[in-house]
């Protein structure tokens, strides 16, 4: 066979290669989709799941979340957060080997989220987030409760995925469970790539995932892999929100060395989830 020249090439390659993408809220049905701009993209589950494979992302993670922050899942209490946690188990099961849920617990329910701790532990689950305070109303870690809850999933062996409260310091939550893996999402804009560099550097049960803002400042990822070490780094996209090619491209782009690309394409994850 004649050897594939320039373009495609790098398809062929890019398709060989394993990339799960560690943040993703995927969905089966409009008022799942997170897409700011509603109507643009409203694929269904198998559309999903297209848009994905085609940016060359093989396996993802993450919570199911609401499009209106605001809407059911508050009203109904824990209930709300539970049938978010019980679609995702039901897309894992249409997905199967493609999808590691993850699930919500929240501060102002403690009993209910270490009974769902405990349940999702026996359904084979160990992925807790993303949490997204500003979303489920709860202000940030520093709610008292929270030290419960994560005493909890401490001992059940969960991975914390959280959205970053940049204006609340993690470090004392973290240092307090140092059996747990947290994961903080977003590296942000530059300021913000520091403050998560000193926390990086300062915890090391603490990573770091690549998805929503950061990205597109070229050189970010470099620096991060030079200062935070390339084994503190998940990729994650934040899709539907995140256009999903424009996040594989960012990281074949920036010039950090293959075994460094491997690690935070999967081997990290793999390791993190034991996937
Ligand atoms: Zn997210």
């Amino acid at each position: 066979m004649p050897p594939l020249g320039g373009m495609a090439e790098s398809v062929r390659r890019m398709k060989e290669k394993k990339v799960i993408d560690f943040h993703v809220h995927p969905f089966r049905e409009s008022s799942y989709n997170l897409n700011l701009y509603p109507g643009t993209y409203e694929p269904d589950l198998e559309g999903m799941k297209k848009q994905l494979t085609e940016a060359g992302i093989t396996h993802i993670c993450g919570s199911v979340l609401r499009r209106e922050r605001d809407s059911q899942s508050l009203q109904e209490g824990f209930e709300g957060l539970r049938k978010l946690n019980r679609e995702a188990l039901r897309l894992q099961e249409m997905l199967g080997d493609f999808y590691t849920p993850g699930f919500h617990v929240h501060p102002a329910y403690v009993r209910e989220s270490c009974d769902e701790i405990a349940f999702m532990h026996d359904q084979g689950v160990c992925l807790m987030g993303e949490l997204v305070h500003y979303m489920h109303g709860w202000g940030d870690f520093s709610e008292k409760n929270w030290a419960e809850i994560l005493d909890v999933a401490e001992q059940y062996g969960m991975v914390c995925s959280y959205h970053t409260p940049f204006d609340y310091d993690m470090r004392r939550m973290i240092d307090a469970h140092p059996g747990m893996t947290f994961v903080a999402a977003h590296p942000g804009d530059r300021q913000r790539v520091a403050e998560h560099m000193e926390l990086l550097k300062a915890c090391p049960n603490l990573c770091l995932d690549l998805s929503g803002t950061g990205l597109h400042r070229f050189g970010m990822l470099k620096r991060l892999v030079e200062q935070a070490g390339a084994d503190r780094l998940l990729f994650g996209t934040d899709y539907p929100i995140s256009n999903p090619r424009m996040y594989v491209q960012a990281v074949y782009g920036e010039e950090i060395g293959e075994k460094e690309r491997e690690m935070i394409f999967h081997g990290n994850a793999e390791r993190i989830l034991a996937l």
